[in-house]
């Protein structure tokens, strides 16, 4: 059967798997910087990319391509670009994508790096930038400016949780010729894929929910058409932005269980997201799957399930939010998210500790914000160890 013919849940386990001679169950790690040409002629095609042998690691690698076709297949691009990092993947994209004099226009609480680098480095290359609340598109039209190339969209936002209108977006993008990136990090391709609503190219930072296990840093870039996938795939290649076949393999085998890590870690942070919200010494919770969150309709149409990051301020607002962080027993401390084990972290001091105090406070980024990422420990054990951190702050 065709990859395309089968199943998300079928894809996560089968799809990119090897024609290996021998049989193995799981793809092999090809732990080798360089590969063998059959004759100078070969060596000569590989190069002039009339045979598709590998070369060598950081251009290509059979553990690496598995890797690669997975990911594109779960998010129906043309083909997937493994990267060292999400900020690997993040970087090639701006590289690939922006030219001197350009401007990008993304949303205003996004990861924080991948706003730092465009304010402190890019802009040193004339890149010029706005950041601005993506979940009103008419915020993004009033900041188009004639030199816009690139819509750089984060949904949900990181860490406010805020949810941009991804159809919309993709609409305004056609209109005035972008290209549209979205960070799909927040979902997984397990909740959304926004190559379906019209956006240009996706990508991940696989250290999240893709991988899983808090045990490794790498991207993916996932293109809608050849011509963007060539153009990134160089400047990955040119750059050294390449991931290794180790950590492609370790991807491989978080990604198997992506399905079943979030239906359960989602249905506890629903249950949690309630439990905070009811609880009288909450100032505010912001979870996809509340009504009271302002893009709740939103969130219930364009994802297929509400994931499991919560953030929430406390009534005694960042005093009262570090005293919980430090009574949590089970809950991690730690950045970081999508993984089996429960952190909660506070953005302000943490990782947005490098974007300006003012811009923090316009996108969104208050003092009092604490962010969860619930993991697949017993929900009982999660709420009792909230309740006890709570109560230790009277
Ligand atoms: C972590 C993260 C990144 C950066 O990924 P790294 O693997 O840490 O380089 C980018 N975007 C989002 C939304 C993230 O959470």
């Amino acid at each position: 059967m065709k990859n395309k013919d089968l199943k998300f849940d079928t894809r996560l386990i089968h799809a990119g798997a090897l024609d290996e001679p021998f049989g193995s169950a799981t793809v092999p790690i090809y732990q080798s910087s360089t590969f063998a040409f059959k004759s100078a002629e070969h060596g000569a095609a590989c190069f002039a990319g009339e045979d598709n042998g590998y070369i060598y690691t950081r251009i290509g690698n059979p553990t690496i391509t598995a890797l690669e076709e997975n990911i594109a297949s779960l998010e129906g691009g043309f083909g997937g670009i493994a990267t060292s990092s999400g900020m690997g993947a993040a970087t090639s994209i701006y590289m690939a994508l922006l030219n001197q004099g350009d401007h990008i226009l993304s949303t205003d609480a996004i990861y924080g790096p991948s706003r730092v680098i465009i304010e402190s480095h890019f802009s040193r290359f004339g890149v010029e930038s706005s950041y601005v609340d993506s979940t009103d598109i008419e915020e993004l039209k009033k900041h188009l400016r004639p030199n816009t190339k690139v819509l750089y969209i984060e949904t949900p936002a990181n860490p406010t949780i805020g949810i941009t209108d991804l159809k919309a977006c993709a609409a305004l993008a056609r209109e005035n010729d972008l290209v549209m990136v979205v960070d799909n990090t927040f979902c997984s391709p397990f909740l959304q894929n926004p190559l379906e609503y019209g956006a240009d190219v996706v990508f991940h930072s696989v250290t999240k929910f893709i991988n899983g296990h808090a045990d490794v840093v790498g991207g993916v870039i996932v293109p809608a058409t050849e011509e963007l996938y060539r153009k990134i795939r160089s400047l990955m290649v040119y750059t050294g932005c390449n991931m290794d076949p180790h950590q492609a393999w370790l991807v491989l085998r978080g990604v198997k269980t992506l399905s079943l890590r979030i239906e359960r870690s989602q249905a506890t942070a629903m249950k949690i997201a309630r439990y905070l919200e009811s609880h009288p010494q909450m100032a505010w919770v912001r979870y996809p799957g509340l009504p009271s969150h302002p893009q709740y309709e939103l969130a219930g149409r364009q994802m297929k399930g509400y994931g499991s990051m919560i953030s929430f301020g406390l009534k005694g607002g960042y005093e009262a939010g570090k005293m919980l962080m430090n009574h949590l027993e089970l809950a991690t401390l730690a950045v970081s998210l999508g993984g089996v084990e429960t952190l909660v972290q506070h953005p302000a001091s943490m990782t947005h500790a490098g974007v300006s105090r003012e811009d923090k406070s316009s996108a969104g980024i208050t003092d009092d914000l604490v962010r969860f990422s619930i993991g697949i420990e017993d929900e009982d054990d999660l709420i009792a160890d909230l309740e006890q951190a709570l109560k230790s702050l009277h």
